[in-house]
């Protein structure tokens, strides 16, 4: 389930998103383009957003039940919840996100926006989970133009060796002809995929198809269950999310045009953790020439580690 920043849209390989012809070009633009010209502006009705308002002191806290993917994955059912609203009135809040999004930030931005739909040329490729909690446009404010995003259960990057995948096709495509700078995996805390990692039998349940996804995740619940199976069930699954992260960034280095151009300093791998729950995001870069990682067991060495609270 690849998502396709920055126009969030899953695009054919024909398509303009793949002529990077005048990539090169837009590594040096500005961010903000100049102001729109006002008689290009299309004429829309406008409705604004009820936002909540919160107190200063309000203390941000998630749902406190854990993701039910694990019970559903072994009761193998799925529980519809109530539709309160109908589709109409969900695509119409959508048309009237869009509209704004185009009076206030395409039109005013209008030569920047000009400038993407001639190629794009990221800094950073995101590797970050599905869940519907972790949005890295949202949390790290990438702009359109700014992050190469894919998305999938749990962040993870299976090893070269597994063969192809849409995680490792578009991680080709961001190395190879984007040529990002940075690879940066996003875990996060009460994460179901890790969850249904740390839950399944030590036997991968070919069943699934989740199942089979999260195994690309086993040596990382390994290590977790060595390190902290004195801690409880959510505890573990804490230290596994973390875990995973790394577990990702070695998996990278298996890709030999990712090994190489990190080995050459062309390229940096970069772990993240959000934790939704205390709204924190803790942040480490691979320390390649620290590691000297000969196979999986090996312990990663990490730098510059940061914690944003
Ligand atoms: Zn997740």
């Amino acid at each position: 389930m690849a998502v396709f920043s920055p126009n969030n849209t899953l695009v054919p390989a024909s398509s303009s998103l793949f002529d990077l012809s005048d990539s090169s070009q837009l590594r040096t633009q500005s961010i903000f383009g100049s102001k729109a010209k006002s008689g290009a502006s299309e004429r829309a009705q406008l409705r604004l957003w009820a936002v909540p308002k919160r107190g200063p002191g309000l203390k941000l806290q998630a749902a406190k039940e854990p993701p039910e993917l694990t019970k559903q994955i072994k009761e193998d059912k799925l529980e519809v919840p109530t539709v309160t609203e109908s589709s109409t009135d969900l695509f119409d809040e959508l048309k009237q996100r869009f509209l704004s999004f185009k009076k206030n930030k395409y039109m005013e931005n209008w030569e920047r926006y000009e400038n993407l739909a001639k190629g794009q040329a990221p800094k950073f490729m995101v590797i970050a989970c599905a869940d519907s909690r972790v949005c890295p446009s949202s949390i790290l404010g990438f702009q359109p133009g700014e992050a190469f995003v894919v998305r999938n259960v749990a962040n993870m990057v299976p090893p070269y060796e597994n063969g192809p995948t849409e995680t490792n096709a578009a991680l080709e495509f961001a190395v190879n002809s984007l040529k990002v700078g940075n690879i940066l995996v996003i875990g996060h805390s009460r994460c179901g995929g890790i969850r249904a990692l740390m839950s399944m039998h030590d036997d991968v349940e070919t069943s699934s198809l989740i199942g089979s996804w999260v195994s690309n995740g086993m040596h990382a619940r390994m290590r977790t269950k060595t390190a902290a199976s004195h801690l409880s069930f959510d505890r573990q699954c804490k230290h596994c999310e973390k875990e995973s992260v790394n577990c990702s960034l070695v998996n990278l280095l298996t890709y030999p045009w990712v090994e190489e151009k990190v080995r050459n300093g062309e390229l940096s791998l970069h772990g993240g953790y959000y934790d939704f729950v205390d709204c924190s995001f803790e942040k480490w870069t691979m320390d390649y020439k620290g590691s000297e990682l000969k196979d999986q067991n090996d312990q990663l060495s990490v730098k510059d580690r940061s914690y944003w609270c």
